[in-house]
């Protein structure tokens, strides 16, 4: 049966003439009491009107970006105490170590807040933080946790109790981060590459997914972050994954040892992960600075095989990492320019490929956080953001202006259109930078 325009309605808000990033263009999006109630042709809502209006203009109407990892304690500390000389890892781990006694609950939160703020204006509305749990005031945690509360009606702020000077080397890590989980953090984390020895790293991670299994909690850790390609913390973490029933909640992030690993055992590796429903996070920005460190030339990329282990079927992410803090001195909440330097360092430049980067700030994390009513159709929130670009890989190639990001139906954030006056003989008085 042929469908016929609706009649004359009245909605909270209505958008019309978007494209969606599946390509379905001329789409308009009706909203009530925060969420979408339909999703059709401009046509068939061509009678419906809304208490707010936008015309998309032919616009990309994307479900917000989502950062599957973050680090929102550290974040905006650039700077304090001193900066990272050698930019690496393990100097970042020290200088962080440095500013923890001084750090106070006031500086934390104004901090995460202002950041908050930024990725807000980005239209990213939802974040995984590790918050570090080796400090035995729990300082970050309490602070991240106000915060959490503070920000929940515009943004989803997800928190994993991270030991981050090792769970079984920090003496007291274990106790703070059962601490850490009964005060509300969602997620469990842990970094087995930073215990003493491989076997410690493995036994942190048993020991780490058997409280998730008990807590029916999730499992994200720091796994593998180095160029060692013996570091195998990943296939420990997907044996236990397995074993506990954890498929589906479990993620490991970084996994960079894996691009030097063997290609041989790699391909052992890869079905591992994906038959024990393990998420991967890259996260380039950070890795593509922070790793290869120690080789003189050829120098490693160390990013973690991302094409590979989505030609497995296995979700994954890039994440932003860092902001402004001991390990990374740039950085601005902007996840297309997280999926663009990702694009670039995996050699990511097909149709596809492009357009799974842009799904890996967006669709792909949304998934491994379990966010629900997250998409554009009926019965979601009605959060979205419209970008100036025509389509996912064009939001990417101009880490497009995000004309408006919308939360539970409500304008939140709005960037005026990007374009150039020109004085040009013979030539257009001004132009975008759309195709
Ligand atoms: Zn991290």
């Amino acid at each position: 049966m042929k469908k016929q325009p609706s009649a004359a309605v009245k909605h909270d808000l209505v958008v019309r003439h978007a494209v969606l990033p599946n390509g379905r263009t001329g789409a308009s999006i009706a909203v009530d009491d925060g969420r979408i109630v339909a999703v059709d042709d401009d046509a068939l809502l061509a009678g419906a009107y809304g208490a707010t209006e936008i015309d998309a203009r032919g616009n990309l109407l994307t479900p917000p970006f989502v950062d599957a990892h973050f680090h929102m304690d550290a974040t905006l500390s650039y700077g304090l105490p001193r900066i990272n000389r050698s930019g690496t890892l393990l100097e970042g781990i020290a200088l962080w170590g440095e500013l923890k006694p001084q750090l106070t609950q006031e500086a934390l939160v104004e901090r995460a807040l202002a950041y908050c703020d930024w990725a807000v204006a980005k239209g990213l509305l939802a974040i995984r933080s590790h918050v570090d749990i080796c400090d035995d005031r729990l300082l970050a945690v309490d602070a991240l946790l106000h915060v959490k509360e503070k920000v929940k009606p515009y943004l989803d702020l997800q928190l994993v109790a991270f030991p981050q000077d090792g769970l079984l080397r920090s003496p007291t890590a274990k106790t703070n981060l059962v601490r850490a989980l009964d005060k509300g953090v969602d997620v469990v984390g842990g970094i087995p590459h930073f215990e003493r020895t491989m076997a410690e790293g493995a036994e942190s991670v048993r020991a780490l997914c058997e409280i998730a299994a008990e807590r029916g909690l999730r499992v994200d850790m720091h796994c593998d972050e180095t160029d060692d390609p013996l570091s195998r913390h990943i296939e420990t973490l997907a044996f236990h994954t397995q074993r506990l029933g954890l498929e589906g909640r479990v993620n490991g992030s970084h996994l960079t040892s894996m691009h030097s690993m063997d290609n041989y055992y790699v391909s052992k590796l890869i079905p591992l992960i994906a038959g024990a429903g393990v998420s991967a996070v890259a996260n380039p920005l950070i890795n593509i600075t922070i790793q290869g460190r120690h080789d003189t030339y050829p120098k490693r990329r160390g990013m973690t095989r991302v094409p590979e282990l989505l030609a497995a079927g296995i979700d994954v992410a890039f994440g932003h990492d860092c902001v402004m803090d001991p390990w990374y001195s740039l950085g601005s909440g902007d996840m297309l320019e997280v999926a663009h330097m990702g694009l670039h360092v995996a050699q990511m430049t097909g149709q596809d490929a492009m357009r799974q980067c842009f799904d890996a700030v967006t669709a792909a994390p949304a998934r491994i956080l379990g966010l629900s009513g997250y998409g554009i159709a009926p019965g979601c929130h009605a959060d979205f953001v419209l970008l100036q670009a025509g389509d996912p890989v064009e939001a990417i190639r101009l880490r497009a202006a995000r004309l408006a990001v919308v939360r539970r139906g409500r304008v939140i954030a709005q960037t005026p259109e990007a374009t150039a006056a020109l004085d040009l003989p013979g030539r257009p008085p001004s132009i975008d930078f759309r195709r």
